[in-house]
């Protein structure tokens, strides 16, 4: 007999704040894959999911999958994300994507509530990058995209490997996450941007996630006395730099009038970094983002185009370094539209959305049929001690997805 299906925000957010204590210092989240804050937050996230009567494995990786069995053997639905952080970050990115599950579980627990299908809920190792240098390591390896011995063999900057540190926190498993025989995957998060929280809207589905290009792009000029050296006799290579940061913000509104493009110098390194001196040498971090490869890889070759122009013209060399591509990933439309009905039969307002940011989903999205759901940032900061989505707008991310699991977890 299965009783009124009821989400508890209380709950629910009583176990956000209970995670956001593991690793916190002065509001400041530090969950670093393999350190002793992951360790005892996994250690209490899988004590949830048993206490839930999940059986939780572990793969080679570190990734988490707590099973919750369904009544016939079927391909599973599977939900989830990650719960390590950036240094200084918040209590709610990838945290949200784990809990809101759990708390789901715990709610079909209560109502007696029985699937069809198994619910695999996934805790990701070690997505944002920040010990290991590879974001979306775990679910790159739980989709077979990259292997398991290539990722455990990275080393953190003290020469620790990503198996030496999971094999300390005793998170050094044998199971198999089988995500490619997977019947849906979901993927709760926080929207990292502004758009839900400024447009009032409860839920973004998400349909597209950005592809990413990384740049390292380098003027070289001449380092002199900004004193003795007159105007017309400098080659300096911040004014090049800073040219090439105006060009590229230019070329990146003009393809956003016809698409999703967005362009940002991220960081420069100025080389000698004097005040009384002229800038020899300037180093910049180059991000540029699109979800259309078209337009994304027009950005690209038109801000290569603008470095060189620019190098000439001030008589400057110059250096191109692309140091990372990630296309554009399509999320099921399929999945989106369920989350869609979802979020219309709960009655909560919702947009589709693309996310510019990589997220494990786009991983899973190569091997099973995958969708995202959003809920709010608060002024859309993200990455930050400032991070923030309210208990309500937790609570109806939740709803919606519970709703769109349980509807997912009918066979047929
Ligand atoms: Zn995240």
């Amino acid at each position: 007999m299965t009783n009124e299906i009821v989400i508890r925000k209380d709950r629910l957010w009583d176990s956000i704040q209970a995670l956001g204590e593991i690793g916190e210092v002065d509001g400041a989240m530090m969950r670093v894959t393999g350190s002793d804050a992951d360790r005892r937050a996994r250690d209490r996230v899988v004590g949830w999911f048993e206490a839930a009567d999940m059986d939780v494995a572990v793969d080679a990786v570190g990734n988490i999958v707590a099973r919750r069995v369904g009544r016939v053997d079927a391909p599973p639905v599977v939900t989830g994300s990650h719960i390590d952080t950036v240094p200084a970050g918040g209590k709610f990115d990838g945290t949200v994507g784990v809990l809101g599950p759990l708390e789901i579980v715990r709610a079909w627990n209560a109502a007696n509530v029985e699937t069809d299908r198994p619910l695999h809920v996934v805790v990701f190792t070690e997505e944002e990058g920040t010990r290991f240098g590879t974001g979306l390591l775990g679910s790159l390896v739980a989709t077979e995209r990259l292997q398991a011995d290539k990722a455990l063999a990275l080393e953190d900057e003290d020469g620790v490997t990503l198996a030496e540190a999971l094999r300390s926190i005793g998170y050094d498993g044998t199971a198999e996450l089988g995500l490619a025989d997977a019947a849906a995957f979901i993927e709760m998060h926080v929207e990292q941007g502004p758009i839900l929280d400024r447009s009032d809207t409860a839920v973004g589905i998400v349909e597209t996630v950005a592809g990413i290009t990384h740049h390292r792009v380098t003027f070289e000029g001449e380092a002199d006395h900004a004193g003795n050296t007159p105007m017309a006799m400098r080659r300096d290579a911040y004014v090049g730099a800073a040219e090439f940061a105006l060009e590229l913000e230019r070329t990146a509104r003009r393809h956003a009038e016809t698409s999703n493009t967005v362009g940002t110098v991220g960081k420069s390194k100025v080389t000698p970094n004097g005040t009384n001196v002229i800038p020899g040498r300037v180093e910049l971090g180059v991000d540029i983002r699109d979800t259309d490869d078209e337009h994304l890889h027009e950005t690209v070759s038109s801000a290569r185009e603008h470095a060189r122009a620019i190098a000439s013209k001030r008589e400057l060399s110059h250096q191109w370094q692309s140091l990372l591509e990630v296309t554009p990933t399509e999320l099921s439309p399929d999945i989106s539209n369920r989350l869609v009905e979802a979020v219309q039969n709960c009655g909560h307002t919702y947009r589709r959305m693309l996310s510019g940011a990589g997220h494990d989903a786009m991983n899973v999205a190569a091997v099973a049929p995958a969708g995202m759901l959003f809920v709010p940032s608060r002024d859309g900061i993200s990455h930050s001690p400032e991070e923030y989505t309210s208990p309500e707008d937790v609570y109806m991310g939740t709803r919606v997805l519970e709703a769109a699991l349980r509807e997912l977890t009918r066979s047929g």
